[in-house]
């Protein structure tokens, strides 16, 4: 029935979920049980009392009105109709012998118990349940004192009660255990039902491969838990699928990234043994592989330092910061650069201090870079500006540029690692400022977005949260 390790697996919480069901069945069939038994006896048992208390009130009232031989006669009577061995009655004289009785040769195993049943004191009917020693024929007596400081007693035989009682007790336990055993059964079914969409799913997940991410697996239709389960492996399939095309990209530009560099240096050093060379030509070299070297160096400093930000492993500082003269000193440093493009620099910041808890160097190579890119993709005549706003939730940073904006399909994708642009991969960069930026700020407890504007070009939107120290 369980071949395999997934349906043997699979058993086991059927079995375990099927017990339970039963463990619970069992004991609600139990509890009922006894509750159905307790209620029957205590009905039992008030249904003879009070047939006890109304003949003995009729042999009182025979006794008190037509003397001792009526009520002589009306024993003989009651015994004969329900016979000798069912009923007894007698009327006897406290602490001593009876003076009137039906016929007794059936109750002599009781004689010892009838000596010691309690004695009314009052013509209040007292009763009691007389178990004789060697008998398991118990019987229920109840005694009443009559005017004349007689007691009157009659008693019953609980043989056909008891009977009664144990037929009932039997059918109630064999309907218990087909109940039982019908409640095990559906409980079984049902744990299995439920089981069966996920064994769907399973089979439907172990299908999946490395090659197959796009597939999906399909709504099995088996309930609402079980769909949301099928839609979190899902959500997690796309997850898994867009960092296994992301590592893929970052491996292929990692590559790409760094073969170019090697090529160059290694055709630089090629050139300069094959052919008869000065010494500036050397010198030259020299300084070529040294520049190569450490673009490269800062590429993998940077790529690092994502991964690093991205794990939460970032040292990032926490102290007080004016983002006034950080913006002012950004705009500065490009100045020049933007000049030389023929491109205006603007600057909208406020006098007012803007602070923050925050890192500054990293806040600096944030804002630079995104200066930066407005300055590379702007072309020559074109318009930049930087604005600065406070508000109730933190500090927004706007850097807005008049150039060529990002195609649409290329807006969710430029913060990625290595991605650049269709356009800009003959400019020079390496596909990292944006993904450093945005990892940043989200380090800070910030966003940064990108959108273009209606009138042309692109803004880059940072919103850095106070902070704490
Ligand atoms: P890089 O500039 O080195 O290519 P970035 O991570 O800084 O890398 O930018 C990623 C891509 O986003 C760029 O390749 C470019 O396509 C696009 N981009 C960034 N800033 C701008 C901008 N101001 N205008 C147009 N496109 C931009």
């Amino acid at each position: 029935m369980c071949s395999s390790k997934h349906d043997r697996q699979s058993c086991t919480v059927v079995a375990r979920l099927t017990l339970w069901y039963a463990v619970i069945c069992a004991l609600f069939c139990g509890a009922m049980l006894t509750v159905v038994s307790m209620k029957m006896s205590r009905n039992a048992a008030k249904r003879i009392d009070h047939y006890l208390t109304a003949e003995l009130c009729e042999f009182a009232s025979i006794y008190t009105e037509k003397g001792i031989e009526a009520l002589q006669e009306e024993f003989g009577r009651e015994t004969e109709s329900e016979g000798a061995n069912k009923l007894f009655c007698r009327l006897v004289i406290p602490g001593g012998a009876p003076i009137a009785t039906s016929k007794t040769s059936e109750w002599d195993h009781l004689e010892e118990e009838l000596q010691n049943a309690p004695l009314p004191d009052s013509n209040k009917p007292v009763f009691c349940t007389l178990y004789p020693e060697h008998s398991p024929l118990n019987s229920r007596m109840a005694s009443v004192k009559t005017p004349d400081n007689m007691i009157l007693q009659l008693g019953i035989n609980l043989h056909a009660e008891n009977h009664y009682n144990r037929k009932i007790q039997k059918i109630l336990i064999i309907s218990s255990l087909l109940m039982l055993a019908l409640s095990t059964f559906s409980g079984w079914l049902i744990a299995r039902r439920a089981m069966a969409g996920i064994h769907q799913v399973t089979q439907a997940v172990s299908k999946i491969h490395r090659d197959s991410l796009d597939q999906q697996v399909s709504f099995a239709n088996k309930g609402r838990e079980i769909d949301e389960l099928v839609a979190a492996f899902n959500s997690m399939l796309l997850r898994i699928k867009s960092l296994v095309r992301e590592l893929k990209e970052v491996s292929d530009n990692v590559a790409h990234d760094l073969r170019s560099p090697i090529t160059r240096m290694r055709g630089i050093a090629e050139t300069t043994l094959t052919a008869p060379c000065e010494l500036s030509d050397y010198q030259e070299m020299g300084l070529t592989i040294i520049e190569e070297c450490d673009r490269l160096t800062e590429m993998i400093n940077t790529t690092l330092e994502i991964a690093q930000a991205e794990s939460g492993l970032l040292d990032i500082d926490h102290t007080p910061l004016d983002l006034v003269p950080l913006l002012h000193n950004a705009i500065d440093l490009f100045l020049p650069v933007a000049e030389e493009k023929q491109i205006v620099l603007n600057a909208n910041v406020p006098n007012d201090p803007l602070v923050i808890f925050g890192d500054k160097g990293r806040l600096q190579r944030v804002t630079a870079n995104l200066i930066d890119n407005a300055i590379k993709y702007t072309p020559v005549g074109g318009r930049i500006s930087v604005n600065a706003s406070k508000h109730k939730e933190g500090i927004n940073i706007e850097i807005s540029d008049s150039g060529p904006g990002i195609p649409r399909e290329e807006l969710d994708r430029i913060f990625e690692r290595f991605y650049r642009g269709e356009k800009s991969r003959s400019s020079s960069g390496n596909g990292l400022g944006l993904s450093l930026a945005r990892t940043v700020v989200q380090a800070h407890g910030g966003t940064v977005t990108a959108q273009n504007n209606p009138d042309g070009g692109c803004t880059f939107s940072i919103h850095l949260p106070i902070g704490t120290a």
